[in-house]
């Protein structure tokens, strides 16, 4: 009723509700309305109540929407999940699949899991491989037929661009397990039949050694990696390859770590390696040795210690030999070596006599004494190269008719060669100089390269010697600092 009016007064309104009573067809409805809703209220007479307020939504069109609620992640026209999240759960949990179980590794007779892999798209699979990388999606690709099918030879294709070399490696180092015949060759990228297999041994750098038939074998603008021993020794990484295949996967897939030691001699120095296998690493020993007369001088010294066509010296030492001390350790301990006194002369006369009343006496074969700067351990900062000078005394065999002793140096090396399965390791990379991002201090923080090889063969005892660094300022003056030379 408006504001305007003058009240309800009872003869008016019994005019209204007479006026406006619904008509017999209306009442019908309303009441079968009704009876759905409450009965007792369906018993009461409607005639003095309001209508029932109208529903917002028609009862289909409500229906409609609560349907399209309920199945808000599904596609209405093909059934399909529209959530990612719930699709991938409908692969395994969510679907009534008992064949759904944790994988099993372990298990060799489990059930293959190829029509899980079948139920999603290329699409979906190609979606997934863009995630990873090169490396990772071409081993997707590779890991069954199934997969292989879902995602065509897109995965290799992408390998096969050459600035991709690194993750094509990777794939392929994946591979080594399958072929125990073959050899991984880094400058082709590709695998080789083995020709030599089980009878590879380490040669003179001047003998050609092919463990397998390589078009890029004489190519010098793509060389295998290789790292140099000693003079005149060359260790290919191939060596580094195949002992670390046997110990992982089987004798069969390469040679053992003790049929790489060798002994040889060349230009006045003897030289012999040893190796071993440490914690997933090839660890490598060399010790060279040669004589060396006392009172060398400067010259002397250098035409004892550097080879005259690479001006390297005679003895194993890693890329960074220049920087740092030890050669000058190296001329600091051949200075050390006793010097016969002159016996001519009257000087000569004055020293006889001085000798004599202190019951001296020059002796060849007396013990060097190393001074605290030659003496202690090195180890290279940058790689994991550890060198000991000592100066000996030995026997020189090359007089047929009698025993002679002489002061010899030896200049023992320790390395650790890496895990062998790519040149681009930490430790390989490191020892040739191609890394910068090794620290050896931190690496062999507790305990040195040398003193693993050693307690690994109890027969040899080392010295106890304290380490310190072979370039302690980290200067790098290479060729260009003359402390070297
Ligand atoms: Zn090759
Ligand atoms: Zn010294
Ligand atoms: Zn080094």
């Amino acid at each position: 009723m408006s504001a305007e009016s003058p009240g309800p007064k009872p003869g008016f309104r019994a005019f209204l509700s007479s006026a406006l009573r619904s008509k017999k067809s209306r009442q019908t409805l309303r009441k079968a309305n009704r009876s759905t809703t409450d009965l007792r209220l369906a018993s009461r007479s409607s005639a003095d109540e309001p209508p029932p307020p109208m529903p917002a939504l028609a009862p289909l069109q409500a229906h409609r929407l609560k349907y399209e609620q309920a199945h808000a992640h599904l596609d209405s026209q093909l059934g399909e999940y529209r959530d990612f999240t719930t699709m991938i759960h409908s692969l395994g949990l969510l679907e009534p699949d008992d064949t759904y179980g944790p994988a099993e590794i372990d298990n060799a007779y489990r059930k293959p899991g190829e029509e899980d892999i079948a139920k999603l798209s290329p699409e979906m699979w190609n979606y997934i491989a863009g995630f990873l990388n090169p490396t990772d999606a071409a081993s997707l690709a590779f890991a069954s037929i199934t997969l292989y099918r879902r995602l065509g030879t897109q995965p290799f294709m992408l390998l096969e661009r050459p600035e991709n070399y690194n993750y094509k490696i990777d794939f392929l180092v994946g591979l080594d397990r399958s072929l125990p015949h073959h050899l991984l060759c880094f400058p082709c990228g590709r695998y080789h039949r083995r020709t030599q297999e089980g009878q590879e041994r380490i040669r003179p750098a001047h003998v050609i050694n092919l463990l397998y038939n390589c078009p890029n074998a004489q190519n010098s603008l793509n060389p295998p990696p290789k790292n140099r021993i000693t003079h005149g020794r060359i260790m290919h990484f191939s060596f580094v390859q195949l002992t670390m295949r046997a110990h992982r996967f089987g004798r069969e897939y390469g040679i053992q770590a003790e049929d790489l030691g060798r002994r040889w001699q060349r230009d006045g120095w003897s030289f012999s390696s040893r190796f071993l296998i440490y914690e997933g690493r090839l660890l490598m020993r060399v010790k060279s040795q040669t004589f060396a007369e006392p009172g060398l001088v400067p010259s002397a010294q250098r035409l004892l210690l550097y080879s005259r066509e690479d001006y390297c010296p005679y003895f194993s030492a890693c890329a960074h030999w220049r920087d740092g001390e030890l050669m000058p350790a190296c001329k600091c301990a051949l200075e050390h070596i006793p010097k016969p006194r002159d016996t001519g002369g009257l000087q000569g006369l004055e020293h006889k006599v001085k000798d004599r009343l202190q019951g001296r006496q020059f002796d060849p074969h007396a013990l060097t004494l190393l001074c605290g700067f030659c003496r202690p351990m090195r180890r290279c900062p940058e790689c994991p190269s550890e060198y000991l000078i000592e100066v000996k005394i030995s026997e020189d065999k090359s007089s047929p008719r009698e025993i002679v002793f002489r002061q010899t140096i030896v200049v023992t090396r320790w390395t650790d060669l890496g895990d062998g399965t790519t040149p681009g390791g930490l430790e390989w990379g490191a020892i040739n100089g191609k890394r910068d991002d090794y620290d050896s201090f931190a690496h062999y923080a507790k305990r040195g390269i040398a003193s693993i090889f050693e307690a690994a063969f109890t027969a040899d005892t080392l010295p106890g010697q304290r380490v310190i660094s072979m370039n302690p300022n980290k200067k790098k003056l290479g060729e260009d600092g003359h402390d070297w030379y």
